[in-house]
């Protein structure tokens, strides 16, 4: 096997077990194609076997087992209900860098996003095959990851394997449905990692005016919703996104008002009114995706934080989250506090939430955790 060779002192992550190798690390090579190697640390010490990628900065992506056992043995550490909504393989967090596979009620949604997923992407597929009530697989391939790697990115989306899906998949999250669109949804469809989330505001919801900020397909709202409170306002810029919101909203037999608009100056026209919430959920989009973008970053947060505490009625309470990988949980954690300063409002936290438990973290991949929460009460 084609051996990659390590600067002196580079070895100590691979042991520790992080999967990658930039390309800083890396002395000598003898391949410029895709294909498996074997990392040697400065000492001749064999390290282990990945795959290189010549297009990615990460230059080898360290796999510590067999592809189809990998999938497998992660499969079996979920629970599948069969009309569920779940994250099957949380790519390194799992062992397999870049392989992320999502179940939507019997149809399985996957993305290679490295060169090592795609290399395996045959044994990949006929383990997921085995999956409990699986009917098909199919993949996105519209993604920056794959770019980076100089994979193909087109066509947005195609079926892989057994059935089709419908265009949109029902699931039951928590007793509630929702409707997914793996076709043109974002990510694989849903936003899986937010579950957990969503139950815990659901249950804080009861008698209150419920503001939910980039609302998507409409999770937070009718969780709130379903949970009694008195009323719910989704904000989201995004039309469709909106139209599946309302029809979320009609299958689970709850009301809630739609707004389509710039969350940015939605809550600043709130201000100008005099409008207040009793609790008001921040879920933006990822703000920062490098750590070059992270101070641009902490602005938009200190601001959409800043003037949702300011909305809040006395004892409000204010979900936020932050889904920036580069952006870690103590200095979001600093953002709020430096916002509720600003704001003269004084808040307890009241829970502390992450990405849900079928996104685990590897113990040696700290890059695993990037959703961040926090259920703030003012107090
Ligand atoms: N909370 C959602 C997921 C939110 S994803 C859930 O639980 O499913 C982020 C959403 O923010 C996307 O739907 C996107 O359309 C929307 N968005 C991005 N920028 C926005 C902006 N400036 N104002 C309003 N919505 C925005």
């Amino acid at each position: 096997m084609t051996q990659v060779l390590l600067k002196p002192g580079r070895e100590r992550s691979v042991r520790e077990g992080h999967p990658w190798i930039f390309s800083g690390a890396i002395a000598s090579c003898p391949t410029s194609a895709v294909e498996e190697v074997e990392v040697i640390s400065s000492k001749g010490e064999k390290l282990g076997r990945g795959v290189y990628s010549p297009a990615s900065m990460i230059r080898v992506r360290m796999m510590r087992g067999e592809a189809a056992s990998l999938v497998r043995a992660a499969v079996a550490r979920r629970q599948i209900e069969p009309d569920a909504a779940v994250r099957l393989v949380n790519a390194e967090n799992d062992g397999i860098p870049g392989l992320i596979a999502d179940f939507y009620a019997g149809f399985a949604v996957c993305q290679f996003t490295s060169a090592l997923a795609e290399f395996y992407r045959d044994q990949i597929l006929d383990a997921l095959m085995e999956t409990p009530g699986l009917q098909g697989i199919s993949e996105r391939l519209d993604l920056d990851s794959r770019r980076k790697e100089g994979m193909a990115v087109n066509p947005a989306w195609r079926n892989l394997r057994g059935a089709e899906p419908p265009e949109r998949i029902a699931i039951t999250e928590n007793g509630l449905k929702f409707l997914v669109d793996v076709r043109n949804g974002h990510k694989t469809g849903f936003y899986l990692d937010q579950r957990e989330a969503r139950k815990a505001v659901g249950e804080l919801s009861a008698g209150r005016r419920v503001l939910n900020c980039f609302c998507y397909t409409g999770g937070f709202g009718i969780y709130a919703a379903a949970n009694g409170a008195k009323e719910v306002t989704q904000v989201d810029l995004s039309a469709d996104a909106l139209e599946l919101a309302g029809q979320n909203a009609a299958l689970n037999g709850v009301k809630c008002a739609f707004e389509r608009a710039d969350v940015f100056k939605y809550l600043r026209t709130c201000r100008d009114a005099g409008r207040t919430f009793d609790l008001i959920v921040l879920d933006p989009p990822k703000f920062a995706e490098t750590k070059s973008q992270l101070m641009k970053a902490a602005r938009g947060y200190k601001d959409i934080n800043l003037l949702a505490m300011k909305l809040l009625a006395p004892g409000g309470i204010l979900a936020t989250f932050s889904c920036s990988g580069a952006m870690t949980r103590d200095f979001f954690l600093r953002i709020l506090q430096e916002a509720a300063a600003d704001s003269g409002r004084r808040f307890q936290i009241a829970a502390e939430t992450r990405q849900a438990s079928d996104h685990p973290v590897g113990l040696a991949f700290p890059e695993g955790l990037y959703l961040k929460g926090f259920i703030l009460r003012e107090h």
